[in-house]
């Protein structure tokens, strides 16, 4: 009897602790995936994609080169066609240096290409197969609209067919959220770049900063070491488009860095 009691209260602990088992743990695990995922949010390394537009061009492109190069970060340069058909050595160089290379347009005429969406499509796509040519091998589906997605140059209806044009062929334009403005003027003065470059990254985490390697920003290259150290300095970690992981692909496509529309009323 003593025995069979023992046994019985043996099962009745077993269930016990199994039910404990089952309800409690899938609770605390939970909890601490909920837990980490919250952490992961706020401990979320600060990041910074560098983008150069325009080039290349024949006196700055390989200087930004040797700087991004001495500071050990790389780089994306969105690249207009009929610049790089006269300079493949340049396009080859930024591919052998670990940059990545991705279509702008191949005109940047910009009162050509924003006056229809066929327009802008073939010239986007004649920019694309004159640089797969060059770096002999195919690019990734992502693109900068000349001015950006929000241009004053283009038509809201035609850009709504331009966005149709290159979603339905998978193509993602990216834009930015940081801006040096260096290419509203001729060599614009290194601390005019510093202000706006300093005044819109102090506040974010995700960067996405744009300037220009074209033949008139001769003080991007100048400033370009003094805003690497800021943003080294301050935690960021530098990344391209070719190694942008879908979390920050995601993370850019909710903050309107990739694919945002402008509201067609
Ligand atoms: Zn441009």
């Amino acid at each position: 009897m003593k025995r069979f009691l023992q046994k019985k209260a043996f099962i009745v602990w077993a269930m016990l602790f199994f039910m404990t088992l089952t309800v409690l743990v899938p609770k605390i695990y939970g909890e601490e995936n909920a837990e980490s995922s919250t952490s992961e949010e706020a401990n979320r390394k600060k990041v910074v994609y560098l983008t150069f537009d325009d080039g290349p061009s024949p006196n700055n492109t390989r200087k930004i080169i040797d700087v991004l190069n001495k500071e050990g970060v790389k780089a994306t340069f969105f690249l207009i066609g009929q610049e790089a058909e006269n300079r493949p050595h340049i396009v080859r160089d930024l591919v052998d240096n670990g940059m990545t290379v991705l279509p702008h347009s191949y005109s940047h005429k910009t009162n050509y290409i924003y006056k229809s969406s066929s327009n802008y499509i073939s010239d986007y796509e004649k920019c694309k197969e004159v640089l797969e040519h060059i770096v002999r091998g195919p690019l990734p589906n992502y693109m900068r609209m000349p001015t950006g997605s929000y241009t004053p140059c283009c038509n809201k209806w035609v850009m709504q067919d331009i966005i149709k044009g290159l979603r339905s062929k998978d193509v993602s334009y990216i834009d930015w959220n940081v801006s040096t403005d260096d290419s509203l003027g001729k060599n614009v003065p290194v601390e005019n770049l510093k202000n706006k470059f300093i005044k819109q990254a102090k506040d974010k985490d995700f960067i996405v900063v744009l300037m220009h390697d074209s033949y008139y920003c001769g003080t991007t290259v100048t400033y370009l070491p003094e805003m690497i150290k800021y943003l080294k300095d301050n935690g960021y970690e530098f990344k391209t488009i070719n190694d942008m992981t879908p979390e920050d692909e995601a993370y850019m496509k909710n903050h309107r860095l990739i694919n945002k529309t402008k509201k067609v009323k």
